[in-house]
């Protein structure tokens, strides 16, 4: 019988976009007027654009269908009503409240459990997360396992919460904590998966201190997929199956659907507590709409409902894990140091180990990133120094944890030659790395610096490449 070895693409393309293929004249043009800040390089400069995969994916007939059925009335909308089947459908959860995106539901949540003197832990918060915690005054801690902190390390479940400081940062904390989060998968520590027996850990550590647990869900699906590829006994279970139990084992979530429903916008928070529900609910009407509606359209709930199913396709999750698998392979064996192993929605190139020759100071990550632009008209994010560093007082860098840069792969959007394309373009910054130096920030606005920062070469000129 014929067993193909290629894992290819579970659909076929019936409306295509024309790729931008700026020359390398127009992609310098851009890079200086954009003071190599690419959030600033305008989309139609890029030719593959893998700055992320939140409200980029390609959305089903299927979807487009369903949004030809939005119905747009102000207060209990047809269209609600389908929405919340899927989301109660997927998380067994009694309140169901939808939002404009993932921070909406956040600044909803935190406003009404955080403020100071609170706690909250997670795995890792996601940068909204903790800007979101830390608005109310509140404190946000990463408890995430010891090998989720290095990127060298090989771990199945590198998005696990560390149990034993979970409990004990509870015993320490008791009253402080209002709720602790498990990010699935663990988007700001590489897209890698939470275990099904970490998060039942996580829930028996929570209920013995009487402390709710919160799933971030974005890549539920994903996460999902992990857990039945990686953990044992879970081999035989239908990611549907294994994403019903995710949920069931919290009390409440809130998911940006711009990722694992294919949404171009649109979220949603759920939770079972009644009095709690009752609070967000009430912030929701003050900031994003009535609760049918929650900031969105009629037409995006049922693209939404739709694509919630639709993630948990067992031929398209092996396609997504498998083509996210293909480009983080590829590179590795060409040598191009990477954060191990492969992640969900991302591949993210380890730009410290990439560029010895750049200290973090000097923003490594920035310096990949503007090359992959200039070489192949790839746009990359930098997760590292500039997003999560500092300008100390002293006018030098407090570096990031890490200095990432992250391929973000949209979903049902590229195909295997765009792939195979980019992983030439990495290779081809790869082989010349030694010609590259770093960059300085000649302005940085108060908050959330990487958005609008403006940068400075550092003893090369990118422009001359
Ligand atoms: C994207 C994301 C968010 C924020 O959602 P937005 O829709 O961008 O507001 C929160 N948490 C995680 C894990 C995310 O990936």
């Amino acid at each position: 019988m014929f067993q193909a070895q290629t894992i290819i693409e579970p659909f076929r393309v019936k409306v295509v976009e024309p790729l931008p293929l700026p020359t390398r004249e127009e992609r310098r043009a851009a890079l200086a007027a954009a003071s190599f800040n690419l959030f600033s390089v305008p989309a139609d400069k890029v030719t593959i654009d893998l700055m992320t995969d939140s409200g980029t994916s390609a959305m089903s007939q299927e979807q487009w269908a369903a949004m030809m059925r939005g119905d747009e009335s102000y207060a209990g909308a047809r269209s609600f009503y389908r929405f919340r089947e899927a989301v109660e459908d997927l998380t067994g959860m009694r309140h169901i409240i939808p939002v404009h995106q993932g921070r909406a539901a956040e600044k909803i949540l935190f406003t009404v459990t955080g403020g100071p003197d609170r706690k909250v832990p997670a795995n890792t918060h996601f940068d909204t997360t903790r800007a979101n915690v830390e608005h109310t005054g509140a404190e946000a801690v990463d408890l995430v396992i010891e090998e989720g902190r290095r990127p060298e390390t090989e771990h199945p479940f590198k998005g696990n919460i560390d149990t034993e400081r979970l409990d004990e940062f509870l015993a320490a904390h008791p009253g402080r904590v209002p709720l602790v989060v498990l990010t699935v998968t663990n988007n700001s520590g590489g897209g890698q998966p939470v275990s099904l027996a970490n998060i039942r850990a996580a829930r028996e550590i929570c209920h013995r201190h009487g402390v709710p647990l919160f799933l971030d869900c974005a890549r539920f699906a994903e996460n999902a997929w992990f857990i039945r590829a990686r953990e044992e006994g879970q081999a035989g279970r239908s990611p549907a199956e294994i994403a019903r139990e995710m949920f069931r084992l919290a009390d409440g979530c809130w998911m940006s659907s711009k990722k694992d429903a294919f949404g171009n916008i649109g979220g949603f928070l759920a939770m079972n507590d009644d009095g709690l529900a009752a609070e967000c609910r009430n912030l929701l009407i003050l900031t994003e709409g009535f609760p049918t509606y929650g900031g969105l359209a009629g037409r995006d709930l049922e693209a939404l409902a739709v694509g919630l199913r639709e993630v948990l396709d067992e031929h398209y999750l092996e396609y997504r894990i498998r083509s996210t698998a293909y480009v983080w392979e590829h590179l590795d064996r060409a040598g191009v140091p990477l954060l191990r192993p492969a992640g969900g929605h991302a591949v993210y190139l380890d730009a410290r180990a990439f560029l010895p020759q750049v200290p973090p100071e000097e923003l490594p990550g920035q310096t990949v990133s503007v090359a992959l632009y200039l070489e192949g008209g790839i746009r990359s994010v930098e997760i590292g120094t500039v997003m999560f560093g500092r300008t100390r007082p002293d006018g030098r860098q407090q570096p990031g944890m890490m200095d990432l840069v992250r391929l973000a792969i949209p979903r049902r959007v590229y195909t295997q030659s765009h792939m195979d394309y980019v992983i030439e373009a990495v290779r081809y910054v790869f082989e010349r790395r030694d010609r590259y130096r770093g960059f300085r920030i000649d302005f940085e606005p108060p908050e959330l610096r990487h958005f609008t920062c403006t940068f400075a070469p550092l003893g090369w000129d990118p422009l001359a490449e």
